[in-house]
């Protein structure tokens, strides 16, 4: 990989939706010298414009989120347990029994009231249990709105295989970083690179940011669920199999254009790759298509293996040739399409 330490830093940043703060400071000091302009917004986005040249340069939007879902506290119970609700999509049978961190550092366990399989994917049905003697013990160490996300380490396995929790989407803040760095500052095309907050509270951050953009094109780059192993989802999604380019999700249609191009530079350059589909979830793309009046969008997506959990599974390999597809297609030029 090109440079997996930072990808294992960013990973393991604290950064639930909506409180993205940390990871917007990790990314700051590594895009900044290479950028021509770069600004935050008032919702938290980090946007990072490289020039293009030339007469017919196109406005390339490229969005990775920083967020990560988690849980915010709601009630806090008389024996110290936490009640809890959702910031963005949680399975309840993949958080029960798992760690989950706050910003302050206290770590706690998810519990059910109940058995899980009773629970029917209730996130009221859970509680985080901090250690807490009782109320005003746990209320020394946690209010009312904090949030926690999940806590455990990068580790690898076989086959070139990463697992890590926050994968979504750290690692398309990763593939943007890198391939902002591999920009030229001659392509024909103006990039932006937008690492934008609470996407998985509904996209909200790149809507923001593709108002300010107005881009020509805006592509997610994003992790997809894979369907190549036993669960809950069906599709053609394997890892290790290339790099997605999204054609379509309940949220968006990607632009044909924009997917011929993708697939083309694909077969050209021989970076691996496989036509994605998914008939639940969502990414960016959905905001930036109707920003305006219309952004032809598409999508860059990692196939991952138990998505939204604390042990996600990606393949390396994918990971990196997204990076060449970004390159690949910021260095079009578009002007006969
Ligand atoms: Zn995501």
């Amino acid at each position: 990989m090109r440079d997996e330490p930072l990808l294992e830093k960013l990973t393991q940043i604290w950064g639930v939706a909506g409180f993205e703060l940390a990871v917007r400071e990790a990314i700051r000091p590594e895009v900044e010298p290479f950028a021509d302009e770069l600004w935050e917004d008032a919702v938290g986005n980090l946007i990072v414009l490289k020039r293009g040249r030339g007469e017919n340069r196109r406005k390339i939007m490229f969005a990775a989120h920083m967020d990560q879902i988690g849980f915010m506290v709601k009630t806090i119970e008389e024996n110290g347990l936490l009640r809890i609700c959702n910031m963005g999509w949680n399975w309840a049978g993949s958080a029960y029994n798992e760690r989950v961190i706050f910003r302050n550092g206290t770590v706690g366990v998810v519990g059910c009231y109940g058995p899980i399989e009773e629970a029917n994917n209730k996130i009221e049905k859970l509680f985080v249990d901090i250690g807490a003697k009782n109320k005003a013990d746990a209320e020394r160490m946690v209010k009312i709105g904090d949030c926690c996300g999940y806590h455990g380490p990068y580790t690898h396995l076989a086959g070139g295989q990463i697992c890590s929790k926050s994968l979504d989407d750290r690692l398309g803040c990763y593939q943007l970083i890198e391939a902002l760095k591999e920009n030229p500052g001659d392509l024909p095309n103006d990039i932006y690179y937008c690492f934008v907050v609470q996407e998985e509270l509904g996209c909200r951050g790149s809507q923001v940011a593709a108002q300010q953009v107005q881009p020509d094109i805006g592509i997610a780059v994003d992790i997809t669920p894979a369907h190549d192993y036993p669960n809950d989802l069906t599709g053609s999604n394997r890892i290790g199999a290339g790099i997605g380019i999204k054609i379509c999700d309940p949220s968006v249609v990607a632009d044909e254009m924009v997917t011929g191009v993708m697939e083309k530079l694909c077969t050209e350059k021989n970076i691996p790759y496989q036509r994605e589909v998914i008939d639940r979830g969502g990414t960016d793309a959905s905001s930036m298509n109707l920003v305006g009046a219309g952004v032809r969008t598409g999508g860059i997506c990692v196939a991952t293996r138990y998505p939204h959990s604390q042990s996600s599974v990606v393949s390396a390999d994918d990971i990196e040739a997204g990076i060449d597809l970004i390159n690949a297609f910021s260095a079009f030029s578009f002007s006969q399409e």
